[in-house]
C-alpha cells in the first residue's frame, strides 16, 4: 500500500473561506482575508483532521507534523523578515484554536510564543522598549502556563501580580514599568518552577508543539464536551490550530487593540459598533482590565486610520454579504486584521439587515428570507425586556423558557385570583401566575394573566403548551422556587416573594427578575413587513391558525393567517354561562329533558361560530365537533366526594346532600380507567348524537346568517378521533343529513366541506379507505400531530417530562416529539396517509394542526410531504409563513443540484 501523503498544514494563502471543515471557522477566514488582500499577519492552520489523527494515535502527534510546521515557519519568518527563536529580529507567534463552529471561551489561545531570554533581549535591542517586552513576556508565561501546563491563569493574575500592584500602590496596569513587568516575569516563572517541579520550557519549538498538542486536547475538555452537547455540535469534527505572526497592540501609544460589527447587532442598524484599548493586547479589550473605548472614538483620534478600518469593514461586507464580527489590532499606525466571522445578532437586528441588504444590492430576497429564524421573530413578535435595564442585573431564579416575550405584573398564586384581578373580565390589573404546575382548572387564570411562572414541568407541560397557544409568556420547571399556597409567598434562596409583590418573567429565556422592568413593545416595523412579503411571494405552503374565538381569529390575521385550521368548539361550552347547560346536557336522563338543554346551546354556538366567520371573512375555517371526554365538563370526582363527606358529617343541608350524591353518582358513571382513549371524540358522536346535530346545525345555521350579511364562509367540519371508516361513514351521513336539512330550510346555499383529523395510527394506515369518495369520503384531512404523536409513541403527553428530559439528554431521542415532528415514525405515517390519500382523491385538502404547525422544522417536512397548509397559533404566524418560504427555496435547491 502507498500512503497518500495528506496535506497537514495550509498557509493562509492556501486556504479560503469554504475549507472551515478542514481548517475550522477561524483559519478558512484568515485564509480568505488574506485572499482578498487585507493585512492579515502571516500564519498557518493544521488541520481539524490532525486532530482527529492525534486522537487515533492515542493522543500523540504525527509523525512528520513538525517538519510541516517547520517548513511553514520558513515562509512566515521570510515574510516577516524575522526568524522563530532568533537573537535578531526575533518572531512571535500565537497559537490560536479554531473549530468549524465558533465555541466561545473553550479552547483558549497563546499569544507571545517564541519568548525567552535570548528572544527577549533581541526584541529589547529591537524595540528599546522593554517595557513592552516584559509585558508581552509575563502574558507569555500566564498563557502558556495555563493551557499547557494547567496551572491557573487566576493564580498569576489575582495572586501574584494583584498582590504585587497592591503593594505598589497601582491602580492600574498603565501604571507598570518595564522594571516591575520584569520582576513580575521573574516570579510567574519562578512560580511555574515551584509548582511543577521544572524550568519553563525555552525552546520556541518545543513550546509550539507543546501548544499545539493543548489545542488539541482542549477539544475533550470538559467545557468543551459540554458546550458541544448542548448546542448540538458533532464531537468528531475536532479543532484546528492556527499559528499566525504576532503583530503588537501594546507597543505603545500608538498602538491598540479591539473588537468591531460592521452594523450595530443589538438593533441593526448601519452603524460601526465596538471597542478598543490603546496600547493593550488580545483579550484586555473584554477581560475588563481597562474600559474599553467606543471604536467612534478612533475617528477623533486617529481619522486616517479610522477611513482606512471603515473601508476594510466595508470590503469584508461586500465580500461575505452579511454583517461581520471582526478583531483587529494597530501597531505602531498600522492596522491588522486578526478574525472576521458572521456576527451573531437580535432577532430585530437579523430582519432589518437581511432587508437592508437587499436594498443595498448585497444579497437576493431569498437569501434575506433564509437568513432570518423562527426564534429571529419570535423576539420580534413580543414584549421584551429592555437590554439596558439588564445590564448587571441578576435574575432571581432561572427556569426553562416555555413561552416567548416578557411579562411584567403581581404575583398570584391561584388562577380564581388571577382571573378576578387580571385582564379579559377581570379588574384589568397585570398579574402573573405562579403555580407548582398548572391543569385544565387554571386555563381561566392563565388567559387573564401577563404570565405564568411554574416550579415545574418542562417544555411540553400543560403550563407550557397552554401559554403558547394563547401567546403568554411562560417559564416553566424554575427548581428551587418554593411556593406556600397558605401563606401566598414563594421562596428562592432566602427571598420571599409575597402575593402581590412585582416580578418580571421573560419566556424567551426562563429568567425571572425581581421588580418591574421596562419592557420594549413589538415592533411589527416596515422591514419585518417587507421582509413577510417576501416570504409570502416565494412559499408554497398556506398559513392557518389555530383559534376558539373571534380575538384570536383577528390577531391572527392581523399577523397574516389565510384561514382557521382548527377552531376547537369545546372551549366554547367551558364559559360561565353555558357550562351549566351543557352539565345538565350529559346528566339528562331523558331524551326530553337533554334535548331541551341543546336547544338552549344551539343559539350561543351559532353566535359564537357567526362572530369567528365574520373575522375570517371568506377564509376557510376548520371547526373541530366536540372532542374530549364528557367528564372534563363536570366538577371533579374528589372534590364532589369530598363535599358529601362533608356533607353527611354536618347533617344539616339533606337537601344539597342529595344533590351532590346524585351528581357524585353521575360522575362516577362516567368515570373511565383511560379517559384519553375513553369515550370521546366520533365515538361521543355515535352514542350520543344530539351534540354533534346540534353543532353541525349552528355551524350551518351560523353560515346562512353571515352569508345573508354579504359574506362568504367556507365551513369545513372536523369529525375528531376517527380510527375506522364506518365511524367516519356514520358519522358523517348523520350529520350531512343535517347540514342538507339547514339549507333546504333556509334555501341558502352553502359551500361546506366534512373531513377528519389523522390522530390515530389506524387512520394513518386507512386514509385511502377514509379519503375515498366511495367509502369514508373525507373532503378533507389535518394532522392532528400532538395525539398522533402520543399514540404512535405511546407515549403521555400530560406525563412524558419525567422521562422526555432524560432521553433527550442520553440522546435516545434527537428532539421532543412533541416540539418537532419525528419524520421517521409519525412523519412516516403522515406521508402513507398523504400518498394513499391523494390516490383516490386528488383534489383533497391536506393539513396539520398540532403545535408542529408552527414549528420550522415540521413546517419544512410538511412542504416536503405535500401538504396543503399548516395551521397554528396566532403568535406563530409569521414563523410559519418564513418557515413556508425556507422550505420552497431549500426545495428549488435541491431540484437544481
Ligand atoms: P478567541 O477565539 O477566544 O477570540 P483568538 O484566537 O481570536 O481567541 O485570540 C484571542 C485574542 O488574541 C484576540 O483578541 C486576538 O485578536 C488576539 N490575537 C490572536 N492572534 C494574534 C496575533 N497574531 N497578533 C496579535 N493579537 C492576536
Ligand atoms: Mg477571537
Ligand atoms: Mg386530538
Amino acid at each position: 500500500m502507498t500512503a497518500v501523503a495528506t496535506k497537514r498544514v495550509y498557509l493562509f494563502h492556501e486556504g479560503n473561506a469554504k475549507m472551515r471543515d478542514l481548517l475550522g471557522g477561524k483559519g478558512a477566514n484568515l485564509a480568505e482575508m488574506t485572499n482578498i488582500g487585507l493585512p492579515v499577519p502571516p500564519g498557518f492552520t493544521i488541520t481539524t483532521e490532525v486532530c482527529n489523527e492525534y486522537y487515533a494515535n492515542g493522543q500523540k502527534l504525527p509523525a512528520g507534523l513538525m517538519d510541516d510546521v517547520r517548513a511553514a515557519m520558513k515562509f512566515v519568518e521570510e515574510k516577516m523578515g524575522r526568524t522563530f527563536g532568533g537573537s535578531y529580529r526575533p518572531l512571535l507567534v500565537s497559537v490560536r484554536s479554531g473549530a468549524k463552529f465558533s465555541m466561545p471561551g473553550m479552547m483558549d489561545t497563546i499569544l507571545n510564543l517564541g519568548l525567552n531570554e535570548t528572544t527577549a533581549r533581541a526584541l529589547i535591542e529591537e524595540t528599546n522598549n522593554p517595557r513592552f517586552v516584559y509585558d508581552a513576556y509575563r502574558r507569555f508565561i500566564m498563557m502558556f502556563s495555563d493551557v499547557v501546563l494547567g496551572l491557573s491563569k487566576h493564580d498569576f493574575d489575582n495572586k501574584i501580580l494583584q498582590a504585587y500592584k497592591e503593594q505598589k500602590g497601582y491602580k492600574s496596569d498603565l501604571e507598570m514599568s518595564a522594571e516591575d513587568w520584569k520582576l513580575i516575569s521573574e516570579k510567574f516563572l519562578e512560580y511555574v518552577r515551584e509548582k511543577t517541579g521544572r524550568d519553563f520550557p525555552t525552546d520556541p519549538y518545543e513550546q509550539l508543539e507543546l501548544a499545539i498538542e493543548a489545542v488539541f486536547k482542549s477539544w475533550n475538555n470538559e467545557r468543551a464536551i459540554v458546550y458541544r452537547r448542548t448546542e448540538k455540535i458533532p464531537d468528531n469534527l475536532g479543532t484546528a490550530v492556527n499559528v499566525q505572526a504576532m503583530v503588537f497592540g501594546n507597543a505603545g501609544d500608538d498602538s491598540g487593540t479591539g473588537v468591531a460589527f460592521t452594523r450595530d447587532p443589538s438593533t441593526g442598524e448601519k452603524v460601526m459598533f465596538g471597542e478598543y484599548l490603546m496600547n493593550a493586547q488580545g483579550e484586555d479589550v473584554v477581560a475588563g482590565v481597562r474600559t474599553p473605548v467606543p471604536i467612534s472614538e478612533l475617528q477623533s483620534q486617529n481619522p486616517e486610520l479610522y477611513r482606512q478600518f471603515v473601508e476594510i469593514c466595508n470590503i469584508l461586507e461586500r465580500h461575505y454579504r452579511d454583517m461581520q464580527d471582526l478583531e483587529f489590532t494597530i501597531e505602531h499606525g498600522r492596522l491588522f486584521m486578526l478574525q472576521c466571522r458572521s456576527g451573531k445578532r437580535t432577532g430585530p437586528a437579523a430582519v432589518k439587515i437581511a432587508v437592508d441588504m437587499v436594498h443595498e444590492g448585497l444579497i437576493t430576497k431569498e437569501e434575506a428570507v433564509t437568513r432570518v429564524t423562527g426564534s429571529h421573530l419570535d423576539q420580534l413578535l413580543h414584549p421584551r425586556i429592555d437590554p439596558k435595564a439588564l445590564e448587571g442585573k441578576k435574575p432571581l431564579i432561572t427556569g426553562i423558557p416555555a413561552s416567548p416575550g416578557a411579562a411584567v405584573g403581581k404575583v398570584v398564586f391561584d388562577a380564581d385570583t388571577a382571573a378576578k384581578l387580571g385582564v379579559h373580565g377581570g379588574a384589568g390589573e397585570k398579574v402573573i401566575l405562579v403555580r407548582d404546575e398548572t391543569n385544565p382548572d387554571d386555563v381561566h387564570g392563565m388567559l387573564a394573566s401577563q404570565g405564568v411562572l411554574t416550579a415545574r414541568g418542562g417544555k411540553t407541560s400543560h403550563a407550557a403548551v397552554v401559554a403558547r397557544g394563547f401567546g403568554i409568556p411562560c417559564v416553566v420547571g424554575a427548581e428551587g422556587l418554593k411556593i406556600d399556597e397558605e401563606a401566598k409567598t414563594f421562596t428562592v434562596n432566602g427571598t420571599t416573594v409575597h402575593e402581590g409583590d412585582v416580578i418580571t418573567l421573560d419566556g424567551s429565556s426562563g429568567a425571572v427578575y425581581l421588580g418591574a422592568l421596562p419592557l420594549i413593545a413589538p415592533e411589527v416595523s416596515g422591514a419585518f413587513a417587507e421582509l413577510m412579503s417576501w416570504a409570502d411571494s416565494i412559499r408554497k405552503l398556506r398559513v392557518r391558525t389555530n383559534a376558539d374565538n373571534p380575538r384570536d381569529a383577528r390577531q391572527a390575521v392581523e399577523l397574516g393567517a389565510e384561514g382557521i385550521g382548527l377552531c376547537r368548539t369545546e372551549h366554547m361550552f367551558f364559559e360561565q354561562d353555558r357550562l351549566p347547560i351543557v352539565q345538565e346536557m350529559i346528566l339528562a336522563q331523558d331524551e326530553a329533558v337533554r334535548q331541551n338543554a341543546l336547544d338552549r346551546l344551539l343559539p350561543i354556538q351559532q353566535k359564537d361560530f357567526e362572530e369567528i366567520f365574520e373575522v375570517m371573512a371568506g377564509k376557510p375555517v376548520t371547526i373541530r365537533l366536540i372532542d374530549p371526554p364528557l367528564h372534563e365538563f363536570l366538577p371533579s370526582h374528589d372534590e364532589l366526594l369530598a363535599q358529601v363527606v362533608e356533607l353527611r358529617v354536618r347533617g344539616d343541608n339533606p337537601q344539597e346532600l342529595a344533590e351532590k350524591e346524585k351528581l357524585l353518582r353521575a360522575v362516577e358513571g362516567m368515570r373511565e380507567a383511560n379517559p384519553m382513549m375513553g369515550l370521546r371524540g366520533c365515538r361521543l358522536s355515535i352514542v350520543f348524537p344530539g351534540i354533534v346535530e346540534m353543532q353541525t346545525r349552528a355551524i350551518l345555521q351560523a353560515a346562512v346568517a353571515v352569508k345573508k350579511r354579504g359574506i362568504d364562509v367556507y365551513p369545513e367540519i372536523m369529525i375528531p378521533l376517527v380510527g375506522h371508516v364506518n365511524e367516519l361513514k356514520t358519522v358523517r351521513a348523520n350529520l350531512e343529513r343535517v347540514a342538507k336539512k339547514v339549507i333546504e330550510e333556509t334555501g341558502v346555499a352553502i359551500d361546506y366541506k366534512f373531513g377528519t383529523m389523522i390522530e390515530i395510527p389506524r387512520a394513518a394506515l386507512v386514509a385511502d379507505q377514509l379519503a375515498d369518495p366511495q367509502n369514508g369520503n373525507a373532503e378533507f384531512f389535518s394532522f392532528g400531530t400532538n395525539d398522533l404523536t402520543q399514540m404512535t409513541f405511546g407515549f403521555s403527553r400530560d406525563d412524558a417530562g419525567k422521562f422526555l428530559v432524560p432521553y433527550l439528554e442520553q440522546k435516545i431521542l434527537p428532539t421532543d416529539p412533541f416540539e418537532t415532528i419525528d419524520q421517521e415514525g409519525v412523519g412516516k405515517l403522515m406521508r402513507m396517509a398523504t400518498e394513499s390519500a391523494k390516490r383516490v382523491r386528488p383534489d383533497i385538502k391536506l393539513g396539520i394542526c398540532g403545535e408542529h404547525g408552527g414549528d420550522p422544522d415540521s413546517v419544512k417536512f410538511c412542504h416536503r410531504i405535500g401538504l396543503d397548509y399548516v395551521s397554528c397559533s396566532p403568535f406563530r404566524v409569521p414563523i410559519a409563513r418564513l418557515a413556508a418560504a425556507q422550505a420552497a427555496i431549500e426545495n428549488a435547491a435541491e431540484g437544481d443540484k
